[in-house]
């Protein structure tokens, strides 16, 4: 299986053979002038990209990826994506649009893109090849550590952008330039021009980022959050909360989990319903967010030293994992914390030896008095009331005699 170079070298020389002309451009290109490591390469082609994917594969290789309609194609090669589209030309029909799309020629392509880091591109064949295109002073950004638009509509015509410049400035440490600064202030309401769906993309690739919560912080601070949602709000004690939630063994969908109810935190549920409107949220969010508002309610009946295992377990039994591991991260009295922890440790765990089955043989009918018998069973597991099965069989005879019949 050829290696990302091996299948750089070989698109370039494949598209030679098709008299077209091939160039990597974007991330990758950012990325290989900084050093840094990227396995999904982006190629535009001046010329038909899906020909040219079809002429880069060799007999044995998976075949490529089509999007014969959209003119664009995937090859694979072991941890390497290489995307192969068509350049292309665009204009906006009103802000927040999705382009119209048109073929163009490599520097029309350019000139469409978000940032100058972005807007270079490595020749991958011809004479020029090796050469990077910089038609927008790229790699003097790049060097300075500099974010900037491409003219000034910029934001205008796609308000993601400034979503996505946070990410970069946060994801290199690099800054706005001021120009791009000042128009990012100046058209901040246009962020009302982009539908629910990408601006909930474009959090979601945030939530993804290595630290989030730097990103998540200057999206606060840029007042980018309240202009998405009044009820958004993402300060230094959420940023720890996250940075602490990193530290935990999560997957990535639980961690995209806590972020979304680090985000919701403090909404009453007017906001929240808001917020599921206008983010086109998927119940599974809403659901987690409202959990952990619903358990930061609880807060104060949380935090009794004196509250029984079996009480927290009433408490906080049926919530989302997510909301629990939120609200231990945030809620501000140590005592309920801990229950929680408490909670998330030991008492979602604990279960009754006896079943129903169990409970039958000793003498129980099926109906609401065997339900009570089997909670009652669970509430002395947990307050180590009943530490065997033994004792668990005397605890039902116990509870038979007094109605369980
Ligand atoms: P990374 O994946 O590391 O975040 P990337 O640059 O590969 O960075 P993508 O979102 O895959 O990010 O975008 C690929 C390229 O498409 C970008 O480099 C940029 O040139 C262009 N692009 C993406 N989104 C926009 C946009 N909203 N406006 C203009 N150009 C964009």
């Amino acid at each position: 299986m050829p290696g990302t170079r091996e299948l750089l070298v070989r698109v370039g020389s494949r598209a030679a053979d098709l008299g077209c002309r091939a160039f990597l451009v974007g991330g990758p290109v950012r990325d290989l002038l900084l050093g840094r490591p990227c396995l999904d390469m982006d190629v535009v082609v001046e010329g038909d990209a899906v020909a040219l994917a079809r002429a880069a594969v060799e007999p044995g290789e998976p075949a490529p990826v089509l999007h014969v309609d959209f003119g664009t194609a995937t090859l694979v090669s072991g941890a390497t994506r290489v995307d192969l589209v068509t350049a292309r030309a665009e204009s906006y029909h009103w802000p927040g649009a999705l382009p119209a799309v048109r073929a163009g020629d490599i520097h029309q392509d350019l000139a469409r893109r978000d940032f100058s880091i972005h807007a270079m591109a490595l020749v991958l064949n011809g004479e020029r090849r090796g050469d990077v295109l910089d038609p927008h002073g790229g790699r003097g950004d790049l060097e300075h550590g500099l974010l900037r638009v491409l003219h000034e509509q910029s934001f205008i015509d796609d308000a993601t952008r400034m979503l996505r410049g946070v990410r970069y400035e946060q994801r290199f440490g690099f800054a706005f330039e001021p120009r791009t600064l000042s128009l990012l202030e100046r058209d901040l309401t246009c962020l009302d021009t982009i539908s629910g769906d990408r601006v909930r993309h474009e959090l979601e690739r945030t939530f993804d980022e290595a630290e989030p919560e730097q990103a998540l912080q200057r999206l606060d601070v840029l007042r980018l959050l309240s202009a998405l949602h009044p009820g958004l709000r993402f300060g230094p004690e959420k940023a720890r909360a996250l940075a602490g939630a990193r530290r935990e063994p999560l997957s990535t969908a639980q961690l995209q989990g806590v972020s979304w109810c680090l985000l919701g935190w403090g909404m009453d549920a007017a906001m929240l319903e808001s917020l599921r409107v206008r983010l086109t949220l998927r119940r599974s969010i809403v659901n987690d967010i409202a959990d952990a508002l619903a358990v930061a309610g609880l807060e104060m009946q949380l935090d009794r030293p004196d509250l029984e295992p079996s009480a927290v377990f009433d408490l906080l039994h049926g919530r989302s994992h997510v909301a629990l591991l939120t609200a231990g991260l945030l809620l501000s009295r140590p005592a309920a914390r801990r229950s929680i922890a408490l909670y998330l440790s030991r008492l979602r765990h604990v279960r009754p030896a006896l079943a129903g089955e169990d409970l039958r043989q000793l003498g129980f009918s099926d109906g609401p008095a065997m339900g009570d018998a089997l909670t009652a069973l669970r509430a002395a597991r947990l307050n180590g009331e009943v530490a065997s099965r033994a004792d668990e069989v005397e605890l039902a005879r116990r509870l038979l005699g007094t109605g369980g019949r």
